[in-house]
């Protein structure tokens, strides 16, 4: 990413130190920004934490715009791994996608053939290539049709969060966790802001960056700005196991699976989101995962159950990520998205350039945060 000409901004407050504000800080602050990063808890342990993490513009497709941006997502976390090392964060081992119904099947297909038209890689394997070049652990039948995205990842959201504000501090950037940005003043010069913090300090800046992930739309009431956003939960597990006996993310019927590392597997399904707010309790869902998993890795019988947790998505009203300056409210910028741990570092890359060099990027352009303006 190219950025031109660059000015001073003064000094920035990145509200909300998930993957997308840790993002924009790091590409701020190594362009010589003076950053503040201000959490209301831990850094990388909001939705972050808490997300399936996978990186890939396959289930994107709804529009091209935004298909596009998840593609520049995935080069992104390609560039970001040379910059900084993939240490214990990057993981791009591809991931498996198959069904288990005619109707599911056949819109799987069509989906992977319209990715292949639009230049992405897709590989079409069978249920016995994948065992013997991929995932030996899997049950599935011999014949069944399995596509393989192989450019796709998983990432681990918090691992990458503590590395990005840990370069950006050791180049003098400040963080203030455990503290929330309780209230937004404009000066009397109507271009600075008091930020004031739960904590009782109170922080000059010039800028203000939201990316509160889902409690985006309150920070956004602080400053009177209105963002609509859904309510849309999800739940994940985490299981403890002695060895991982997947290799890599993948969409398998009724359940997804990743490994979280050397001794710890992540499961989700959009089936059992649904059943949030129906009577059951976290136990009871974090159990029906795995249960799923089970049948397809039968392995994972013997593993574990962790933690579990239920996050809201911060999703802007329309579905599509709000990103960039609101041209009504100098000096305040938005960076709230869905998907955004596949668009965290482009969202981040993309944003600080429009913050240092004050021009818009084209490939924002269906994504502005002036949309939600009456
Ligand atoms: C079940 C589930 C599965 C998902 N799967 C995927 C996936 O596979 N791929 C993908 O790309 N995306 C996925 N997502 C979405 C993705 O996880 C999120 O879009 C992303 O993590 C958002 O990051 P964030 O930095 O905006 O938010 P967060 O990580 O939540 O960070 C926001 C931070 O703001 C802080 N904060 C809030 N209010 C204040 C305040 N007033 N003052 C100071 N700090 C504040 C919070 O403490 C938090 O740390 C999934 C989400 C869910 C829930």
């Amino acid at each position: 990413m190219k950025y031109g000409s660059v000015r001073r901004p003064g000094r920035v407050a990145v509200v909300g130190v998930g993957i997308i504000g840790a993002s924009v800080g790091w590409n701020l602050s190594r362009r010589g920004a003076e950053v503040v990063f201000i959490d209301a808890g831990l850094p990388g342990e909001g939705v972050t934490n808490w997300s399936f993490s996978w990186v890939n513009a396959s289930n994107k497709t709804v529009r091209r715009s935004y298909f596009d941006l998840n593609v520049a997502g995935m080069t992104a976390y390609r560039e970001l791994a040379e910059a900084i090392g993939p240490d214990s964060w990057w993981y791009p081992s591809g991931h498996l996608r198959w069904a288990d119904n005619p109707a599911a099947e056949a819109r799987l297909l069509q989906t992977a053939e319209l990715l292949a038209d639009w230049d992405y890689r897709v590989e079409m394997c069978t249920g016995a290539e994948v065992r013997r070049r991929l995932e030996p652990a899997l049950t599935m039948p011999d014949e069944h049709p399995v596509v393989f995205y192989p450019d796709e990842a998983w990432v681990h959201g918090r691992h990458l969060v503590d590395r990005l504000v840990g370069k950006a501090v050791a180049s003098g950037a400040e963080l203030r966790s455990g503290t929330a940005v309780c209230d937004i003043a404009t000066s009397t010069n109507g271009r600075t802001r008091t930020v004031a913090l739960s904590d009782g300090n109170r922080l000059d800046v010039d800028i203000v960056v939201n990316a509160a992930g889902p409690n985006a739309s309150h920070v956004a009431g602080l400053i009177e700005r209105h963002l609509p956003m859904r309510r849309e939960p999800g739940v994940v597990t985490r299981l403890d196991c002695a060895q991982v006996p997947i290799r890599r993310a993948m969409h398998a019927p009724h359940i997804e699976i990743r490994p979280d590392g050397d001794t710890s597997v992540v499961l989700h399904s959009r089936e059992i989101d649904a059943l949030i707010g129906t009577g059951q309790d976290l136990a009871e869902l974090a159990q029906l995962l795995h249960e799923s998993a089970r049948h397809v890795v039968p392995e994972l019988d013997a593993a574990r159950m962790a933690e579990t947790r239920v996050s809201n998505r911060p999703i802007p009203a329309d579905g599509f990520p709000s990103v960039g300056a609101l041209p009504s409210v100098p000096g305040y910028y938005e960076a709230v998205s869905h998907s955004g741990i596949t668009l965290g570092p482009a969202i981040g890359q993309l944003l600080a350039a429009e913050i240092l060099s004050g021009k818009r990027d084209e490939m924002l352009a269906d994504f502005r945060p002036e949309r939600f303006c009456s």
